[in-house]
């Protein structure tokens, strides 16, 4: 048995506090990483908060993992001590349905086993990033490029592969207009990753405030959906739409941006119902469609993708000691753009 330090929360109100948690001794195919940096990334807020229903506690969130391999178990071919790595959203999956033999674990059939809040192969309760150690099955275990900083690169494990799994997917490149709606930590990256691609991005925020973080990520333009004629100017324009927003939105409005077969995928998950209209979608034969995560190869891929395009998310490292006041900056929309855990203060 491995303890290691960690920040757990024990309630929707509650603050972070220090923990010790266990971590499984190392099976055969296991590998043990000292982790050196874990993302906050919105989806934490909200299972931590409850919003998504009830969650056990104590909770150890973080699914933005980026650390060094520091031992592996016998029968461990991928990784060996010392190697940079990376965990995101989930730890495991059956490994036998359709959806994961062909790499898409993160839609097994039997449900993906999730890097917090949810219950290992072992029958015990995921604790996630927040923490110094981690114990994960080497197929579940990504590789950090040599030229992508830990702390730049913990980020990329949710962040990255949530906006750039449905970018690739729908073809974002060359020709399409792509629209980023909510700047936040994926909204960032999924205007670097869609600029990179080769399409022609225009961001959706609330304000103008960050236009020229926009601007400078790659967008080449930049509206504030506060102003209605932002809708009315871009009636008709997107091939493709990602939606980032934590909250509820409009979706209609957001809907009559895009133009004959347009689709806007939702990977932002508010806990509230998103309302369609059919004649949204039937007009123009729009489509409303969903993405979570991305698979292990696919996430690879990402990162590869990100070290030849010299991409990465702009962070702000913070000590344990902030995690509270990182969630209140998060919720209000005051984060640029993804806190970073040092868990060395851990
Ligand atoms: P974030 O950093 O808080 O960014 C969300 C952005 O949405 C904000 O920066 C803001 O952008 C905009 N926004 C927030 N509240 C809004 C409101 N009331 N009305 C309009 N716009 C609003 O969060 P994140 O970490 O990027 O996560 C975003 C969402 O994606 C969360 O719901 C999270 O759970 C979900 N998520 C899903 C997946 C998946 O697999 N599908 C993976 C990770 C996260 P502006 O300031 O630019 O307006
Ligand atoms: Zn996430």
């Amino acid at each position: 048995m491995i303890i290691a330090k960690a920040r757990a929360v024990d309630g929707p109100d509650q603050q972070f506090r220090s923990a010790e948690i266990k971590r499984r001794d190392l099976d055969t195919s296991d590998v043990l990483i000292e982790i050196k940096y874990a993302g906050i990334c919105h989806s934490d807020i909200h299972t931590a908060h409850g919003d998504w229903g009830p969650v056990n506690y104590p909770l150890v969130p973080g699914h933005e993992i980026a650390g060094i391999v520091t031992d592996v178990g016998t029968g461990v071919s991928k990784y060996k001590v010392g190697d940079r790595v990376g965990v995101g959203c989930m730890v495991d999956s059956c490994g036998e349905c359709d959806n994961c033999r062909k790499g898409e674990e993160q839609y097994c059939l039997k449900g993906n086993i999730q890097t917090y809040a949810g219950v290992d192969k072992y029958g015990e309760p995921t604790q996630g990033g927040y923490s110094t150690h981690i114990v994960v099955t080497e197929d579940f275990v990504v590789r950090i490029p040599d030229n992508i900083t830990l702390d730049a690169a913990a980020p990329l494990l949710c962040a990255g592969i949530t906006t750039y799994s449905p970018l690739h997917h729908w073809g974002a490149g060359p020709g399409k207009k792509v629209a980023v709606v909510g700047m936040g930590g994926l909204g960032h990256m999924a205007v670097k990753i869609a600029h990179a691609m080769g399409a022609e991005v225009t961001v959706l925020s609330q304000s103008l405030s960050k236009k020229e973080d926009g601007l400078q990520f790659g967008a080449a333009h930049y509206y504030a959906t506060s102003e209605p004629e932002t809708f009315e100017k871009l009636a008709g324009s997107f091939d493709l739409m990602i939606n980032t927003v934590s909250a509820s939105i409009d979706i209609n409005a957001y809907l009559s941006l895009l133009t004959l077969d347009g689709t806007i995928v939702n990977v932002g998950a508010p806990a509230e119902p998103l309302s369609v209209q059919v004649f949204s979608l039937i007009g123009h034969r729009r489509s409303f469609a969903g993405s979570m995560i991305g698979g292990i190869r696919e996430t690879q891929e990402m990162l590869d993708f990100c070290a030849e395009h010299n991409i990465a998310p702009n962070i702000e490292v913070i000590s344990a000691d902030q995690i509270d006041e990182a969630y209140k900056r998060v919720l209000a929309s005051d984060v640029k753009y993804r806190f970073v855990i040092d868990t060395s203060t851990i």
